[in-house]
């Protein structure tokens, strides 16, 4: 099996297109949460995702964008895109996002989905060599390797035999997977922040199990543009050129 395994697409239409033509030929796409919010289409991403028939969980964006939950602990600027998402996305999207889980075992390769972390589905960033041990730890018993996102950043966090690895991905770099506990961020489609501005997305295979990083260049001025004349907020619509 090949699958896509997208995150942080965030209302960025014409970047998850951009990743979608370059996925070649897959079995499936995943998706980690965060479908919209800062970005300015939405409703266009999340018909697309159906239309890709996805399979995916709910990250804290589309949780608050659906029910307002949390909106307090968004900056000003997150604020801003969030309540314009809330108050413009459709009844199906918004009833599509609202059932999406915020936990997901696929019965085939036994791996956990999540937005943010296993421990914490919604809102907890991995970001630091503690908190990625304690959620390997918290991992599912039947699984080597769990997927999320939320961070933004391409890397994977690997317990061998006591020790932690951190492994920062190469657009291009495979992981070969076996049974050390694995945790894979594929990075965001829709907003990178690691300094790279273009989207970031991770293939995913089976027997032998891999995981591969890649990064595709698309039109980032068409998204700004998009973003601008919907009055979305300048500091969003800078960052993407950056990728931070
Ligand atoms: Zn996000």
């Amino acid at each position: 099996m090949r699958i896509a395994v997208l995150s942080d697409i965030h209302a960025n239409l014409v970047a998850l297109d951009a990743v979608i033509a370059a996925l070649g030929s897959i079995d499936g796409v995943w998706q980690l949460g965060d479908v919209v919010g800062y970005g300015p289409e939405p409703d266009g991403v999340v018909e697309r995702l159906r239309s890709l028939g996805a399979r995916g969980v709910r990250g804290n964006h589309d949780t608050t964008a659906v029910t307002g939950e949390g909106v307090d602990w968004f900056n000003p600027e997150a604020r801003a895109a969030i309540e314009w998402t809330r108050a413009t996305i459709s009844p199906a999207v918004s009833g599509w996002l609202a059932a999406l889980p915020d936990h997901l075992q696929d019965e085939s390769t036994g791996a956990d989905l999540v937005h943010g972390s296993p421990r914490d589905p919604l809102w907890e960033y991995i970001t630091s060599g503690a908190v990625a041990k304690a959620n390997l730890d918290a991992l599912s018993s039947t699984t080597p390797f769990g997927l999320h996102g939320h961070t933004h950043i391409p890397v994977a966090w690997r317990a061998d035999d006591g020790r932690l690895e951190l492994i920062r991905p190469e657009n291009g770099e495979r992981l070969d997977l076996d049974d050390r506990r694995t945790l894979l961020n594929p990075g965001s489609v829709g907003q990178p922040r690691d300094g790279d501005p273009m989207a970031s997305f991770m293939i995913l295979e089976t027997e032998p199990a891999s995981a591969t990083w890649r990064r595709v260049p698309y039109d980032i001025a068409a998204t700004q543009k998009a973003m601008r004349a919907l009055g979305l907020p300048g500091r969003l619509v800078d960052r993407l050129s950056f990728g931070v």
